[in-house]
């Protein structure tokens, strides 16, 4: 069976020494040796400074929320996975979804601004979809001019650069996720990357119940990382420019042999690829359909990322219908992608969806 994403496994020896390393200090979280030796690390790696190590990604954007002071309305968009909208919903913030752009999925430029005007949110919450980055530029002058915050969900975007800068370096807050699934993972775990130096040192609290050196300073919440997931990222660090090869490999191999026939999400100007996900754009969802099922056929499950379109879900309250992200989702279709896909599964899926393409016309 071959699934649209594989967790990277590293050497097992090596994860080992790390384990032994915890059995001897006795340390297993609150910030421990390896914690702190994978947080030097990532700064180094992502070129950040105010990284702070967390135990997932969604509560990376929740702590965002809280060390901003989000109120109200903010802005994101419905073409994401859930928690970037539901971590708003569970803050008690009220979503307002602006539309996508049909091109690079990202959110619009050209509709934020009659959003912004209409809502007057506290904060926009843009997302940059399968590793393309978004507008930066043109975000953040909209949001300097209406002074509302900008907490990039930067989920998908591990190591890309926007106009030769890391991506992460952006907004008052980026957030990251090092879920199992995710191109860098830690099992569970992410970051937050924040700019300003009194806010970083805010959350750094926040996530250890609001304790500053023993003394209960605010209100926090736990959402530390533990010594095993950093042990794991320290493995996969290691790996990084190996697993990123790789990927490029295969993600380029798709790209020259389906793009006669198919279309895909066009990269904003200035993004680099991290080659995380390789989304395929039918015609129409019938079409979609059938090419799902000639490889479901084959023991191969693609996943339908992201449908559906967040804003048909009754359990968010909003008023908006986005179109563009609603005839996305229904015909977006990801492409199984990880660093140990076979070279003859890969040649198999592309043939099955060439082939199912080919009788539809
Ligand atoms: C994975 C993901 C999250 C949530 O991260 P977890 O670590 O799974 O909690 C949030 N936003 C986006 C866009 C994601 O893809």
């Amino acid at each position: 069976m071959i699934n649209v994403t594989k967790s990277y496994l590293p050497n097992i020896n090596k994860y080992k020494k790390y384990v032994e390393q915890i059995y001897k200090s006795n340390t297993l979280t609150n910030n421990g040796p390896l914690t702190k030796e994978l947080t030097i690390k990532l700064q180094e790696f992502l070129d950040v400074k105010n990284l702070l190590l967390v135990s997932n990604g969604t509560l990376a954007l929740q702590i965002a929320y809280k060390v901003m002071g989000l109120s109200n309305s903010v802005i994101t968009t419905p073409f994401s996975f859930i928690a970037s909208v539901s971590s708003l919903v569970w803050e008690n913030l009220n979503p307002k979804f602006v539309d996508i752009n049909r091109e690079d999925f990202n959110i619009s430029i050209t509709e934020l601004e009659e959003n912004i005007i209409k809502h007057n949110p506290s904060a926009i919450v843009p997302v940059h979809v399968f590793g393309n980055s978004c507008r930066i530029k043109e975000i953040d002058e909209i949001a300097k001019k209406h002074n509302i915050k900008v907490i990039y969900d930067a989920s998908h975007t591990f190591g890309v650069k926007y106009q030769n800068e890391p991506i992460l370096k952006f907004g008052d807050v980026s957030t990251i996720s090092f879920h199992a699934t995710k191109l860098f993972h830690t099992a569970e775990g992410g970051a937050l990357v924040i700019k300003d130096d009194d806010k970083f040192e805010e959350a750094k609290q926040m996530i250890n119940f609001g304790y500053e050196t023993g003394v209960i300073n605010k209100l926090g919440i736990n959402a530390k990382m533990n010594e095993f997931s950093a042990a794991l990222g320290l493995c996969v660090l290691d790996d990084m420019n190996l697993i990123y090869e790789r990927r490029k490999e295969i993600w380029s191999n798709y790209y020259r042999k389906l793009r006669d026939s198919f279309d895909f999400q066009k990269r904003t100007p200035g993004s680099t690829n991290n080659y995380s996900y390789f989304p395929v754009l039918f015609k129409n969802e019938k079409d979609l359909l059938k090419a799902q099922g000639a490889l479901n056929k084959k023991n191969i499950y693609p996943r339908r990322y992201f449908h559906p379109s967040l804003d048909t879900l009754d359990f968010i309250k909003h008023s908006q219908i986005c179109k563009a992200s609603r005839d996305i989702a229904s015909r977006i279709l990801c492409l199984p992608i990880f660093f140990d896909l076979q070279k003859n599964d890969q040649e198999i899926i592309i043939d099955t969806l060439l082939k199912s393409h080919f009788v539809l016309l």
